[in-house]
């Protein structure tokens, strides 16, 4: 257990030994410093918010945590969903001054630090033709993403995130800073592959970059009816490795180049990437375009980075959300679907749905922390509304969603759980998963003081 030794935190005396950049609640930044991507959280008020130089001070804030008993909350991009990202009370530390990215164009790695973001990182390895998949929102910290795993746009052609991933610098509890590969405490790769924050903080990533230049991608809307919903699902399952594909099933936005007389109906909102020849991905979008007359079709040839329009830093949506896998979406799922949807009060409700398989499936089920190979889709379900008072019954409705969908997989993806409680997290992680990331917990941090995560409690002694 941790000690309540040094609970006399001075921001005055933080600052003269640490170079970064330390915050107290006192400081005209403190409010925007401790905003997170989620509103739900803006009630949190941390002690302190430290924003750490380098690899040592961060070894400094950890070690701070450990005697000072206090909450350490690890922040990379700040999007955790389940407000992991800010502690009440406690210590944040934010990583986002450490972003220095090494890029070997030779050799086809790069060292990025943890506070780089996925569009940080995409938009760099670019200039030299290379890139690395993360997940569909360039604000993303690759912190976060990396460390549960990271299914996005290059998930059938190259994998997870962390199937690029060869090596890492990580901070232990007891300030310890190691390098872990594949040689090199094995253990605790295999661990940070999927297990998340509950290790210790990395604070480098060594990825494997591939030759990645012009994409066929974009948006492409189509009118939803269960039809379109389970011809897609089909489409994208029987597609090339090259294109992964995202459907959001939801409420049309009230966007421009959506026809007006569709605002506010169910359709279809697809992000397809095609990471080959643009005369291979125009024959393989061509089945997604033959669904429907689609209503607005942005699908063209261009540079891999430009996946990740500008975030728009105002939205911060207020949401109730459920992650799941299942193993088909028919012509009945997508029936359930369109009901549960237009049946939801929220301001916008969605179900997403992603495709899986190809590399992803085939890395074996136990090479990382991540146990969900053999799953086929995962599907995200969402209810996005104006104020957090009416949670209640947003959470009834996703709940209800979620158990009618539900089918054999009883999986899901830690990084899209939120803050739902042991069996969630036990789901994240099923069978020997757990049994085997609980013996690394015990052996790398016994006393938990990375616990503000999708937490792993130390396992038995053996
Ligand atoms: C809009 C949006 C879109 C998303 N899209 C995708 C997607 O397409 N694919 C996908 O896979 N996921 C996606 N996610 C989920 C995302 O991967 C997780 O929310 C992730 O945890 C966010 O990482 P972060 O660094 O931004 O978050 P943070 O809140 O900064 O970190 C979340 C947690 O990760 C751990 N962590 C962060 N940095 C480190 C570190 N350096 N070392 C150790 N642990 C660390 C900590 O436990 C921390 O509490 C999305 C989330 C959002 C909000």
């Amino acid at each position: 257990m941790t000690t309540n030794a040094r609970t006399d935190l001075s921001i005055p005396q933080l600052r003269s030994e640490l170079a970064g950049e330390v915050i107290g609640p006192d400081d005209p930044d403190y409010d925007d410093a401790r905003r997170t991507f989620m509103p739900l959280y803006d009630d949190r008020r941390p002690a302190v918010i430290i924003r750490p130089a380098d690899a040592r001070e961060v070894g400094y804030v950890v070690s701070l945590a450990r005697e000072s008993g206090l909450e350490l909350a690890v922040r990379s991009g700040g999007h955790s969903g389940a407000g992991h990202s800010v502690s009440h009370g406690g210590i944040v530390l934010d990583l986002s001054l450490m972003k220095g990215l090494e890029i070997d164009p030779g050799k086809r790695v790069a060292w990025a630090e943890a506070g780089l973001t996925a569009g940080e990182v995409t938009n760099a390895t670019a200039a030299h033709g290379l890139a690395v998949g993360f997940g569909d929102t360039g604000s993303v910290g690759i912190g976060g993403l990396t460390t549960g795993g990271g299914v996005g746009y290059l998930v059938r052609k190259h994998g997870l995130t962390i199937d690029d991933l060869l090596a890492a610098e990580i901070v232990l509890a007891d300030g310890r800073v190691l390098q872990v590969d594949d040689q090199r405490h094995a253990d605790l790769f295999w661990a940070i592959r999927g297990g998340g924050g509950n290790f210790g903080v990395v604070t480098r990533f060594k990825f494997r970059l591939h030759p990645m230049d012009t994409v066929t991608g974009g948006m492409l809307v189509l009118p939803a009816t269960a039809e379109t919903i389970a011809g897609f699902m089909a489409a994208a399952g029987a597609a090339p490795d090259e294109l992964s594909t995202i459907a959001n099933v939801m409420t049309a936005p009230p966007m421009p180049f959506i026809p007006e007389e569709h605002h506010g109906e169910v359709v279809i909102l697809a992000m397809l990437v095609h990471a080959g020849p643009a005369e291979d991905g125009e024959q393989a979008i061509a089945p997604f375009r033959a669904l429907a007359t689609p209503l607005a079709d942005m699908v063209r040839p261009m540079p891999y980075p430009e996946i990740y329009p500008p975030d728009d830093p105002e939205y911060r949506p207020v949401a109730s959300a459920r992650n799941m896998f299942v193993d088909t979406i028919g012509h009945a799922e997508a029936e359930l679907i369109l009901e549960r949807l237009r049946a939801s009060t929220a301001m916008m409700a969605a179900a997403q749905l992603r495709i899986l398989g190809g590399a992803m499936a085939r890395v074996p089920v136990d090479a990382t922390a991540f146990a969900h190979r053999k799953s086929k889709i995962m599907v995200n379900l969402a209810a996005i509304y104006g104020s957090p008072d009416e949670a209640p019954v947003h959470e009834e409705w996703v709940t209800e969603f979620a158990a009618a969908l539900r089918q054999s997989d009883t999986g899901a993806y830690v990084n899209f759980v939120g803050d739902e409680g042991e069996q969630a997290v036990r789901a994240a992680y099923p069978g020997e998963t757990w049994d085997r990331l609980g013996a690394i917990k015990r052996r790398y941090d016994p006393g938990n003081l990375f616990r503000l995560n999708q937490n792993i409690p130390p396992g038995p002694e053996s």
